[in-house]
């Protein structure tokens, strides 16, 4: 049925679902767990992940920008609500309301623009405040005293979350992340004091969530890493995970040619693999403009016939070659596995010096997403 593609990525909605399900469970019924579905779901494909996640119940998905949730909102998802949590561009911001997008807000001065919008709508709209407890990227500094007057100026803007991010949540042991908690549940509780009380605290992602980092859990999670079936790259003794979690990606190419070569003869650009034996290779469709990491340049694997097999030689722009000297029977058409069990993102993270998340967003749209 893809016998005409030459990459293609084919996922299981089901066993998102399932790492959904076994994430609930884990965090209980007291917190939410938000779906993380930017950038494409971490290279899923978002509005298909996202449909099922809300058939699963899921009452937010979080998108980093007001693109993203526009896509959501036209692809018909329109009961769950959605965090825009990276958009500061105040070009956005009347977007966002059009499409009944919840804003996560950066910046003070930006409570007054949506106030004026909320008025010029004669409506009230829900923020979600982000503060920066210490990770030193996004978020209004972590001045309770700033914020309440800020808000107080603003009645016509509900802060109804209150957020922040963690820097170190799976490096071990590193004391950011218990400061970060710290000065978000202070800042909550100066709040509270000031008589505003956002119905949603959340700071945690996947890291704080399944190395069991409960203080951050708080009224809700965020999760997108583990959602697609893993769990942040940890430094240091770290806990054991707390989620069953399994990938729900298998990226696929096909062999285009097969060729033997003599000993001794050079492969592929620059010459980074000369053959020490009569080598059977085979070209597959595949390179660095897929999202094969150029890195894995004569050190990744692939497999073939049920065998996972060296890369010979530089990853092209749209090839790759591997080693099937030792696999018996592999020929044009063939399909040939570059991510999934046994050579997973982990793995493929491990030798490209980089982490799970930056290989699953780096699958190109070009390789088809089929969902399984
Ligand atoms: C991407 C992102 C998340 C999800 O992080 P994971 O580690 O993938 O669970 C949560 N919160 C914010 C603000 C993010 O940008």
């Amino acid at each position: 049925m893809n016998d005409q593609l030459r990459s293609w990525a084919e996922v299981s909605l089901d066993r998102i679902a399932a790492n959904y399900r076994n994430i609930r469970a884990v965090v209980g019924p007291q917190t939410a767990v938000a779906c993380v579905v930017k950038s494409e779901a971490y290279g899923h494909g978002m509005v298909a992940v996202a449909k099922r996640l809300v058939a699963e119940g899921a009452p937010w998905l979080t998108v980093t920008s007001t693109q993203e949730g526009m896509e959501l909102r036209q692809a018909g998802i329109q009961d769950a609500h959605v965090l825009v949590m990276a958009d500061a561009l105040r070009a956005n911001f009347a977007s966002m309301l059009d499409h009944r997008l919840t804003p996560a807000v950066h910046d003070l001065a930006d409570l007054a623009v949506f106030n004026e919008l909320a008025l010029a709508r004669g409506e009230r709209v829900r923020v979600h405040l982000k503060i920066d407890s210490g990770m030193g990227r996004l978020g209004v500094p972590a001045d309770a005293r700033a914020i309440a007057e800020a808000a107080g100026a603003c009645p016509n803007v509900e802060i109804e979350g209150l957020m922040s991010h963690l820097a170190s949540s799976s490096d071990f042991p590193a004391t950011q992340t218990g400061q970060q908690v710290q000065t978000f549940t202070r800042v909550a509780s100066e709040l509270a004091g000031a008589g505003i009380r956002p119905r949603l605290r959340h700071i945690s992602a996947s890291g704080g969530v399944v190395y069991g980092c409960r203080d951050a859990w708080l009224d809700m999670v965020r999760i997108g890493l583990s959602l697609y079936g893993y769990v942040p790259a940890t430094t240091g003794p770290a806990p054991a995970s707390l989620v069953d979690v399994k990938p729900a990606l298998a990226w696929k190419t096909r062999v285009l040619s097969i060729k033997e070569l003599p000993a001794g003869v050079p492969v592929g650009y620059g010459a980074r693999h000369i053959t020490k034996r009569p080598t059977r290779i085979a070209v597959v469709g595949a390179g660095y403009a897929d999202g094969v990491f150029r890195q894995l340049s004569c050190r990744g694997l692939v497999r073939a016939a049920g065998v996972w097999v060296p890369m010979l030689g530089a990853v092209s722009m749209d090839m790759s070659t591997i080693d099937v000297t030792d696999v018996a029977g592999v020929k044009p058409g063939d399909e040939v596995e570059l991510l999934g069990e046994g050579f997973d993102a982990d793995n493929i993270a491990a030798l490209a010096d980089t982490i799970s998340y930056d290989v699953l967003c780096k699958i190109q749209p070009r390789a088809e997403r089929i969902y399984v």
